[in-house]
């Protein structure tokens, strides 16, 4: 069923404020999303009815607490199909996850001369704690080469996968390219040598249906602030017999069983990873998120996030001197471009005077900006509450950047 925006729109208080005079058209979508009142009143009403730290306590509101939280949790683990909550752990984000991952996996199952694989179009996050896990342990790392359209070079891929591969981890959806890589082969091909896959899914799960077992992805990570929800809050999901096996990367709180001076036990998963107070309020409002974009129904927001970005590309192709990044057959609603040699940021704040906001930069993607030889895009991402309104402003708004900088 087609998307009522006009109604949608009137959930983001946000949406309806004002910058330098002029409402604004939020096209920053790929660094955080906005929340609807839905998610605003679900944290409002946990702090002022139920707040309690969870797990811990016996009185009424702990319970209330803990009942909310582990609600949240059986909430992922539907919208992921992951077969047991045992599988699904609360961290900070995208980047919490694959630390924690790195790291724990590392220190089970990686050793001097063993390899990783990850892609040349990571995000920092997906590249930097692999590296830090692979100085520690005397690991190298491999990366897969793009195209220039900027689709992953499989037959590269083949060729890195051998014996000594420990481990693939690739982002599901790239966030300056828009790609929706072929995930599912992706997989295949690892497990066929029996190699697990990590897949980012920092940009994929507010714009695909992900249904883990169907991928048969072996770790999935994603965070709570691109998906409407709130920020401080992400998740990672993982195959409970590798969960099992992992050593948990952080001590303290909720993870142990027993403690004394001589040894401590750890508690059962998922709980073994998650040490301290955890961020139970967030995880309330991530759940109210993941409800809110399963109620609009994830297909129909793709239908229409696709037409917009076919709208947005005609009218960008449509300027001579504008030179897109990322033109791969499979792609969502992301936009990185150039205009002529005039440097984002100059024009990026021409956009925000309008009222318009669009990320200027590397998007923590320096690899990519290395691949084309050049130090950063404009990028406009594009969600289910923009219109082709905002879409006609940012292409007026470009064309007067290219009139006042010739
Ligand atoms: N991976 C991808 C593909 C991203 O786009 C981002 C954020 O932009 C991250 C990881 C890191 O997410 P976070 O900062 O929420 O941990």
């Amino acid at each position: 069923m087609a998307l009522n925006v006009e109604k949608i729109r009137n959930d983001f208080p946000v949406l309806s404020r004002k910058v330098y005079d002029h409402p604004i058209a939020y096209f920053d979508n790929g660094a955080t999303t906005q929340k609807p009142q839905q998610v605003i009143d679900t944290i409002r009403r946990y702090y002022e009815e139920d707040n309690a730290s969870i797990h811990r306590g016996i009185h009424y509101l702990s319970e209330k607490s803990t009942e909310t939280y582990e609600k949240a949790r059986e909430t992922v683990r539907k919208f992921l199909n992951a077969s047991s909550t045992n599988e699904i752990v609360f961290t900070s984000g995208t980047t919490g996850s694959i630390n924690a991952i790195a790291f724990s996996f590392g220190e089970q199952y990686v050793n001097k001369g063993d390899e990783v694989i990850i892609s040349e179009m990571e995000h920092h996050a997906n590249i930097v704690p692999w590296q830090m896990m692979c100085e520690r342990k005397g690991a190298e790392l491999k990366v897969i080469p793009f195209n220039e359209k900027g689709e992953l070079i499989l037959e590269e891929y083949e060729k890195l996968l051998s014996k000594k591969t420990r481990i693939v981890a690739i982002t599901h959806i790239s966030n300056t390219l828009g790609t929706i890589n072929p995930v599912k082969e992706i997989i295949g091909m690892a497990h066929a040598l029996k190699i697990p896959v990590l897949l980012d899914g920092a940009q994929a799960v507010q714009h695909e249906n992900v249904d883990v077992q169907q991928l048969d992805a072996d770790f999935y990570v994603f965070s709570g602030h691109k998906v409407y929800g709130p920020n401080g809050i992400g998740v990672l999901y993982g195959k409970e017999e590798l969960l099992y096996e992992m050593p948990p990367y952080q001590g303290g709180g909720d993870m142990v069983d027993c403690v004394t001076f001589e040894k401590t036990t750890y508690n059962q998963l998922p709980f073994k990873f998650e040490a301290g107070t955890m961020n139970y309020i967030g995880a309330g409002g991530l759940a109210t998120a993941l409800d809110y974009i399963t109620d609009l129904g994830i297909e129909d927001i793709r239908e229409y996030e696709d037409s917009l970005l076919e709208y947005a590309t005609g009218k960008l192709m449509s300027v001579p001197g504008i030179e897109i990044y990322g033109k791969a057959a499979r792609k969502i609603s992301i936009l990185s471009f150039l205009i002529n040699n005039i440097h984002p940021y100059d024009a990026g704040m021409v956009l925000d005077k309008l009222g318009i906001a669009v990320r200027t930069g590397t998007h923590c993607n320096q690899p990519v900006m290395d691949h084309f030889k050049i130090t950063g895009t404009l990028r406009a991402s594009l969600a289910f509450y923009n219109t082709k309104e905002e879409i006609d402003r940012l292409f007026e708004g470009l064309q007067r950047i290219i009139k006042m900088f010739g």
